[in-house]
C-alpha cells in the first residue's frame, strides 16, 4: 500500500513499525458547535483508510481527540452563561451522533485534552529542562530555533518565516525571545478554566495537547498522523518540534493531509453565508449521501460542495441501493423454491466462470485503495461491479450466484463505510406509538427516555417538531 507523505512530498510504500499493526492519530474537532461538513471530510476519509487497513488484516489503533479547552469554547460558555465543560460535553455528544449517522466508527480512543493535563505538564517540564522551552511570567514558550529541523513538514524555511513575522505587531507577545516561538502553557484569565502547574495556574496551548495524547495512547513514534491540510503549519510542525525534542525519536513516519472542502467553489465561512453543519445536510439527505459525496473524490483533491453535486451523489448511491434491492428480491424468489447456500459449488458451471470474472472488480478496487487510498477509483470499481450485477444476475440465475454477487457488493461497500441496504420503512402507526410513549415519558419527567425515542426516530429518518398543537412529525 502506498501513501503520500507530506513529510517527503511523495508516495511511499507503507511499512508499519510493528508488522501487522498500525497506529494512527487524527486531529479531531474543537467542540464549541455542531461540526460542519468540512470537519466531516477528515473523519470520513481517515475512517475509510482505517477500514481498508483492517480489511487488509492490520490491527489498527486509531486515536482521535476532542479539543475541549479553547478560546472558542470559553467564549461560547460565557455567551450562554454556563461552564466550558457544559459546552464541550454537549458538542462531543452531538459530534458522536453525526459520526454515527455518517457511519464513521468510534476511534479506539477519543481522548479529551482536559483529561491529559498531567502528561502535558510532564512534557513541558522536560522541554524546559532540556532548554527547548522557557517560562516568562507564567507563560511557557517553545524555543523554535533550537529545533534544527523546524519547517521539515511544511517545507518552510525559518528565515522566510521570520521575515513574515517581522511585520506582525503582536501586542502582549513581546515577552517572546523570538517571534517564531509558540506557546506551550498560558496563565488563566479571569473566569477561564485552569489547572495548577509549576509556571502558573493556567491551561495548555493547543499544539502540546496532540503531542501528549498521541504519546499517551500510541507511543513516542507512531505510524500515521493525519488531519486537514490547514493543520500542516503551524499545528503539525509544532507537534513535531515538541514531540521530537521531548522524546528524542521521530514522531510520525507518515503524515497524511486531506484537502479542503469548498462550497460552490468558495471557501466555506459563516460571513459568506455558505456554511453548513452536518446536521443541516441531514435535514435533507440521509448522511450516507454525504459520505458517498466525500469518497467520490481523492482525499488530496479539493472538493467542491453544491446542491447539484449532492443530488447526483444521492442518485448514484440510489443506483447501488437499487441493485442490492433487486438482488435481495431475486434471492428471496430463489429461496422460495429451495434453500440458498451462497456457495460457488451450488452455482452452475457457467456462473462459476462468471464468478471468476467478477474478481477483476475487487482487484481494481484494491489497486485503487492501495494507491494512496484513491476512493474515487475504488467507487468507480464498485460501479463496474454494480453494472455486472445488473446484467449477469437474472431471474434464471441460481440463488447462490445472486447471493455471492450481493456479498461482493456489500463487502466492498462496507470497506468504504457505505451502507447500501435499504433501511426498513417505519410504519406510521409505529411512529405514532413511539411519539405517545415519548409524551408519557416527558410527563413522567423521564427526559432520558424521551430523548432516546426522539434520537431513535431521527436515526430512522423521522423528524419530530414540538408545536403548540402537539407533536408533528415528518420523514426526512
Ligand atoms: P477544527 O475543529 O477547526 O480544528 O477542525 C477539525 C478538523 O477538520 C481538522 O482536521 C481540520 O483540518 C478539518 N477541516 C476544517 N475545515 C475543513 C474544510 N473546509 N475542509 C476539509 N477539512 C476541514
Ligand atoms: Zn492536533
Amino acid at each position: 500500500m502506498r501513501l503520500y507523505n507530506t513529510l517527503t512530498k511523495r508516495k511511499e510504500e507503507f511499512t508499519p513499525i510493528e508488522p501487522g499493526k498500525v497506529s494512527i492519530y487524527v486531529c479531531g474537532p474543537t467542540v464549541y458547535n455542531l461540526i460542519h461538513i468540512g470537519n466531516a471530510r477528515p473523519m470520513i476519509v481517515f475512517d475509510t483508510a482505517r477500514r481498508y487497513m483492517e480489511y487488509k488484516g492490520y490491527e489498527v489503533n486509531y486515536v482521535s481527540n476532542f479539543t475541549d479547552v479553547d478560546d472558542k469554547i470559553i467564549n461560547k460558555a460565557i455567551e450562554e452563561g454556563v461552564s466550558a465543560d457544559v459546552i464541550s460535553t454537549r458538542y462531543i455528544e452531538e459530534c458522536k451522533k453525526d459520526m454515527a449517522d455518517m457511519n464513521v466508527r468510534p476511534a479506539t480512543t477519543h481522548p479529551l485534552a482536559t483529561q491529559e493535563i498531567p502528561g502535558m505538564i510532564d512534557m513541558i517540564t522536560n522541554l524546559i529542562e532540556q532548554g527547548y522551552a522557557y517560562d516568562v511570567n507564567g507563560t511557557v514558550y517553545f524555543r523554535t530555533r533550537k529545533f534544527k529541523e523546524y519547517g521539515k513538514l511544511s517545507h518552510k524555511n525559518l528565515d522566510d518565516l521570520r521575515s513574515g513575522f517581522r511585520d506582525l505587531k503582536v501586542t502582549g507577545e513581546d515577552q517572546k525571545e523570538d517571534p517564531l516561538d509558540f506557546v506551550l502553557w498560558k496563565p488563566k484569565k479571569e473566569g477561564e478554566p485552569y489547572w495548577d502547574a509549576p509556571w502558573s495556574k493556567g491551561r495548555p496551548g493547543w499544539h502540546i495537547e496532540c503531542s501528549v495524547m498521541a504519546k499517551h495512547y500510541l507511543g513516542d513514534t507512531i505510524d500515521i498522523h493525519a488531519g486537514g491540510e490547514d493543520l500542516v503549519f503551524p499545528h503539525h510542525e509544532n507537534e513535531i518540534a515538541q514531540s521530537e525534542c521531548s522524546n528524542g525519536v521521530p514522531f510520525a513516519h507518515y503524515w497524511l493531509h486531506n484537502a479542503f472542502l469548498n462550497i460552490d467553489n468558495r471557501k466555506m465561512s459563516k460571513s459568506l453565508g455558505n456554511f453548513f453543519t452536518v446536521r443541516d445536510i441531514k435535514e435533507k439527505y440521509d448522511l450516507m449521501v454525504l459520505r458517498f459525496f466525500m469518497l467520490s473524490a481523492h482525499y488530496r483533491s479539493p472538493l467542491n460542495f453544491s446542491a447539484e453535486i449532492m443530488e447526483s451523489s444521492k442518485n448514484a448511491l440510489e443506483r447501488m441501493i437499487n441493485s442490492v434491492d433487486r438482488l435481495n428480491d431475486l434471492i428471496k424468489a430463489a429461496e422460495a423454491k429451495q434453500p440458498v447456500t451462497a456457495e460457488p459449488a451450488s452455482c452452475t458451471a457457467e456462473e462459476q466462470t462468471k464468478l471468476e470474472e467478477m474478481k477483476q472488480y475487487r482487484v481494481k478496487f484494491e489497486e485503487a485503495m492501495d494507491d494512496d487510498i484513491n476512493t474515487a477509483d475504488a467507487v468507480a470499481a464498485v460501479f463496474e461491479l454494480i453494472k455486472y450485477a445488473n446484467t449477469e444476475v437474472t431471474e434464471e440465475s441460481t440463488g447462490s450466484f445472486a447471493a455471492l454477487v450481493r456479498k461482493e457488493i456489500l463487502t466492498l461497500c462496507d470497506i468504504l463505510g457505505l451502507i447500501v441496504e435499504r433501511k426498513a420503512e417505519v410504519l406510521d402507526e409505529e411512529i405514532e406509538q413511539l411519539i405517545a410513549e415519548r409524551q408519557a415519558a416527558r410527563k413522567a419527567k423521564n427526559f432520558a427516555r424521551a430523548d432516546e425515542i426522539r434520537d431513535q426516530l431521527q436515526a430512522q429518518g423521522i423528524i419530530l417538531e414540538d408545536t403548540r398543537e402537539g407533536v408533528k412529525w415528518k420523514r426526512a
